[in-house]
């Protein structure tokens, strides 16, 4: 019987020390996630063809004429460098 009940006191010394040396991690909302769609600053560019003005993680960019554009569409970057 006394050998149940150390085994038990061992379990739960070790179970303490284990706590111990391993804190219950806080967990922590993860808001600082970079692949998120609209991170605030984001650079926002217009587009030469509608004059719409969206963030450049989601237009489509362009070489047109040796300069960068950026398109809202591909309807539109198709129009713009038709155009020119
Ligand atoms: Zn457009």
């Amino acid at each position: 019987m006394i050998k149940l009940l150390l085994l038990a006191l061992l379990f739960f010394l070790g179970y303490s020390f284990f706590q111990l040396l391993f804190p219950a991690r806080r967990q922590r909302p993860k808001d600082r996630n970079f692949s998120t769609h609209h991170p605030q600053g984001e650079t926002m560019v217009e587009d030469p063809q509608c004059g719409k003005y969206l963030p450049v993680s989601e237009a489509i960019s362009a070489r047109v004429g040796g300069q960068q554009h950026y398109f809202c569409s591909h309807k539109c970057r198709k129009e713009y460098t038709h155009k020119s």
